[in-house]
């Protein structure tokens, strides 16, 4: 009895044992499947991302990002060397200067076989192609649209889409494009307008953009228009002839970042107002 009755208690406590460790297995394997589940579904970001700004507010709820990613750099240092330069030049630039709590900056470290996979250099125009998961995964890791800058060290053309403040959009900086760092801050600045939606305001362009708001118009009446009390009331704002490769469209000043980025410290006062709209508009929706 005693042996069988330990028999029994032998081979209970060997099932029980069996049993717990196989229950043990299933919680492990449903847990380690409720990580993976929790990882994907509120990170959604398989690739290194990190917080660049310091200065961000969270008292906003839309805030404007922009999301750096090099391509082609030997080090960090110089990645971030060159994005301290863009980030320094930005929080100078009127109108940004005064909306810096509203700018968050990150950073993507993407390894050499990441770039390689995830962005293809074309023939054509735009010079490179971003994987689409990689473009949807930043959103959903940000919970938000976002402006993706890639800095190609050894990249020669820069480039962005004509876009605006509420949609995702890229910008493309070929490094060896500018000959130093002021012109790569101003030429980072011009792209950065493209994708708020400003146009060229150069007569001799090499991409025409159709004419449009805020700052290339097709005929005067619509400059009469666009600028409004800017034109008399503030310094340097006239009808100029000549942007989006077009010399009898208008735009409102002689120099400014959209139009030769090398020849201008600013946007001048009819982009600055525009942008300065659309940036503190975000805090209203
Ligand atoms: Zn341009």
């Amino acid at each position: 009895m005693r042996l069988w009755h330990g028999r029994f208690t032998l081979g209970q406590g060997i099932e029980n044992t069996t049993v717990n460790i196989l229950k043990g297995i299933i919680w492990t394997k449903r847990l380690f499947l409720l990580s993976v589940f929790i990882y994907f579904a509120f990170s959604c970001f398989a690739y290194d991302i990190e917080l660049y700004s310091e200065q961000v507010s969270w008292q906003f709820e839309q805030l404007f990002n922009l999301v750096f990613c090099s391509l082609n750099y030997r080090n960090k240092e110089d990645l971030s060397r060159d994005m301290k330069v863009l980030i320094q030049r930005l929080s100078k630039t009127k109108p940004f200067n005064e909306v810096v709590e509203r700018i968050r900056v990150y950073y993507i470290n993407l390894s050499r076989e990441e770039e390689n996979t995830i962005l293809k250099r074309t023939q054509g125009f735009p010079p490179l192609k971003v994987r689409q998961d990689f473009l949807d995964g930043i959103s959903a890791y940000l919970k938000s649209n976002y402006k993706l800058i890639i800095i190609d060290a050894s990249g020669f053309s820069s480039c962005a889409e004509l876009s605006s403040i509420d949609k995702t959009s890229l910008i493309i900086l070929g490094r060896r494009r500018y000959k130093n760092e002021h012109s790569f801050a101003r030429g980072f600045l011009h792209e950065l307008g493209h994708s708020l939606g400003l146009r060229d305001e150069c007569v001799n362009c090499q991409e025409l953009c159709p004419a449009g708001p805020p700052n290339c118009a097709p005929t005067k009446e619509e400059a009469k228009r666009w600028w409004g009390k800017l034109v008399g009331s503030v310094p340097r704002v006239h009808y100029i002839r000549g942007c989006c490769g077009d010399k009898d469209y208008i735009r409102p000043t002689i120099a400014s970042l959209m139009n030769d980025p090398d020849k201008a410290e600013d946007f001048g006062p009819v982009n600055e107002r525009y942008l300065k709209n659309i940036l503190e508009g975000l805090s209203k929706k």
